[in-house]
């Protein structure tokens, strides 16, 4: 084999004629066997840090990412260099996994790419325990952190894991992390201070500028902004989907280029709207925080802050997306503190209540050995909200009660493509009386009919695999519509602790998560405040020193600085009155204060939807009131 070095690879494999700021350093540390914390912008070119290295390595490099879109992207981007990769994700099929399978049974794989809950999976665990690992890749490593502005429970499961699969080392990536972000990755993976790459956070094209304005005049401050600036691609962010609905028909009616884009709408418009934008020179996205995340375009001039963006690792991505081109563009927030209510909300709605947190408890003590459950039903049955309760099994986890052994789907649901009676007589006798036995046990919605396997199959005495094998049959031949639902999560319950020590030590940990978050709103606030260089507020909150006032911002143009009061107050008399009355009616019975506050404000939970009482008209009714001073009114009666 020809010796080859990493500057060989990167122009004859990769054709890139040097490396970017960073790269090298990183990619040095990673030959050596070092495990490695590169922190830089996005769209600067992290992904080379592990590409390169995982062709010299002898073993697997496996690439922990959250994002399905952004695997597919870079998978891609390797086999068209002939680099064998693969990914494994739930949008693949049957066949496609079984192939990707035997292939690293084979070896052949240089690298593959893994949704971060596959670590949970034990049966994909056990499948690459013993495949050679040369490097372990987190993406977005500031998941990890419970200091991080997107904390995802299944990445505190990924020290273990690279320990567990005898991983050589590790590389870890994001382009945001604070001081506390940075320490956590930092400890958790052993990375030494040689091996933590920092390129910095400073954009000395992008102007930041401040204009916190009422609520009723936004509109008229955003349309004058636009026609007084020079056209160009465009995001104005929003908080929620109805406001990125009304702003963008508001801007349209007013001539604009602008659409608006959530979660909320189907895949294929969001889909047409990103393209158009991406091949658009003045195109104005009016965007939920959904859009973005995997946008590489380079010449964004404006991105407008329609409400207050969540906070400071929010809005240094979110302004992050401006200007790649390094041409000097625009940054300004409009939000004012009438959106902190909202923001808070969000907040405190994820807090489930202490009697919550205990009939969690108790439910999963009061299981056999093994059992699984359905996150959406225990979420319905415990009023915790999904994420969260996954947060709270993942503690459990962690905590040695309990483990995640593997997902599995428990219903299958199916449209009939050929009308039923036709499917029917198309069989003989035997299995015509087996179909019709089989269809009986569905269950016919408005959209599709549901089949449970395991109650159907104990219903009509026959085995399972004979109902699967039909419904494959009818699949493939094109009469019926199949797709699996009721998703449910394998368990083994390891110990039985004491069920109110459990439930205090998760409380508390969700206690402090509320605080924390509650505090990181606020650091928005305070960089609103600031009277000083807002660029270098920004940075110094990452831990960086500017060392100077930026001379491109809105504080260093004008010496200025428009002040937003915080959210807290204490509620006036009309307040006040709306808790009697609630009182008096009680819609919801008589629940816990914190379960009233959140009806009061408007936060529905998952037991609040279902009932249908969010449709009352008290749902809401301090919709504008501080959830704190609502909370402590309802303490206090
Ligand atoms: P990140 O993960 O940091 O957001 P990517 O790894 O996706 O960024 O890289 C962004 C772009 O930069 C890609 O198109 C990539 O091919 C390109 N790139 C990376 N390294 C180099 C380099 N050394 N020279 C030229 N282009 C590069
Ligand atoms: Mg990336």
């Amino acid at each position: 084999m020809p010796v080859t070095n990493h500057h060989e690879i990167l122009r004859d494999t990769f054709g890139f004629d040097s490396f970017r700021e960073g790269q090298e350093a990183i990619i040095t540390q990673i030959l050596k066997g070092n495990s490695a914390l590169a922190v830089f912008p996005t769209g600067s070119g992290k992904s080379l840090c592990y590409q390169l290295p995982a062709l010299m390595l002898p073993g697997l490099t496996i690439v922990i990412s959250p994002l399905i879109a952004l695997m597919k992207d870079q998978v891609d981007f390797l086999l068209e260099r002939s680099i064998k990769v693969a990914r494994l994700d739930s949008t693949l099929s049957a066949d496609e996994t079984r192939q990707v399978y035997s292939d690293l049974k084979a070896g052949s794989l240089r690298m593959l790419y893994v949704a971060p809950e596959r670590i949970s999976n034990e049966r994909f665990f056990a499948s690459i325990e013993n495949i050679p690992m040369s490097l372990m890749v987190i993406d977005e490593a500031h998941c990890i952190s419970e200091w991080g502005h997107n904390f995802r429970p299944e990445y505190l499961k990924l020290a273990i894991a690279a320990q567990s699969l005898r991983v050589e080392r590790v590389l870890a990536l994001t382009a945001t992390a604070t001081l506390g972000v940075v320490e956590d990755i930092r400890r958790e993976f052993e990375i030494s201070p040689e091996a933590y790459v920092n390129t910095g956070f400073h954009r000395p094209n992008l102007y930041l500028a401040f204009s916190p304005t009422a609520l009723s005049e936004r509109i008229g401050m955003l349309t004058d902004k636009l026609a007084n600036s020079s056209a160009g691609p465009t995001i104005v962010y929003v908080t929620l989907q109805k406001t990125a609905e009304q702003v963008g028909e508001a801007l349209a009616a007013a001539g604009y280029p602008a659409r608006p884009y959530h979660a909320g709408m189907k895949n294929e418009l969001r889909a047409e709207i990103q393209d158009w934008f991406m091949a658009s020179d003045d195109g104005i996205v009016v965007a939920t925080i959904a859009f973005g995340m995997g946008i590489d375009k380079s010449n964004i001039r404006r991105i407008y802050h329609y409400n207050l963006p969540k906070t400071l690792e929010n809005y240094s991505q979110e302004i992050g997306r401006a200007g790649r081109d390094g041409q000097p563009s625009h940054c300004e927030v409009l939000g004012s503190s009438e959106d902190l209510i909202v923001l808070e909300n969000f907040i405190y709605g994820d807090t489930p209540t202490e009697e919550s947190i205990g009939a969690f408890v108790e439910f999963i003590l009061s299981q056999e050995e093994t059992f699984d459950i359905s996150i959406y039903q225990l979420s319905q049955l415990t009023d915790i909200r999904p994420l969260v309760l996954s947060t709270l099994l993942t503690y459990l986890e962690l905590e040695g009660v309990i483990k995640f052994t593997a997902p599995f789907y428990s219903e299958y649901k199916f449209n009939y493509i050929v009308p039923q009676k036709e499917i029917l007589a198309a069989f003989d006798e035997a299995r015509r009386e087996f179909l019709v036995k089989v269809f009986a046990e569905a269950n016919r919605k408005t959209r599709w009919s549901y089949l449970n396997l395991d109650t159907a199959a104990a219903n009509l005495g026959e085995n399972r695999s004979r109902i699967v094998k039909a419904f494959n049959y009818l699949e493939e031949t094109g009469k019926l519509k199949v797709g699996v639902t009721g998703l449910r999560q394998g368990m083994r319950l390891l110990q039985r602790p004491d069920a109110d020590q459990v439930a205090q030590k998760l409380a508390d940990k969700v206690f402090r998560n509320e605080t924390r978050n509650i505090e990181r709103t606020q650091m928005v606030i305070e960089l609103l405040n600031a009277d000083s260089c807002k660029t270098r507020a920004v940075l110094e909150y990452f831990g960086e020193d500017l060392g100077r006032p930026c001379g491109h911002c809105s504080h260093c143009e004008t010496g200025e600085t428009d002040r937003i009061r915080n959210a807290e107050r204490d509620l006036d008399a009309k307040e006040q009155t709306q808790i009697e009355r609630f009182l008096d009616q009680r819609p919801i019975g008589f629940k816990t204060p914190r379960e009233n506050a959140r009806f009061l404000c408007g936060i529905a939970s998952p037991k609040l939807s279902r009932s249908r009482l969010t449709q009352n008209e008290l749902f809401g009714a301090l919709g504008q009131s501080p959830f704190h001073a609502v909370l402590k009114a309802l303490e206090d009666k």
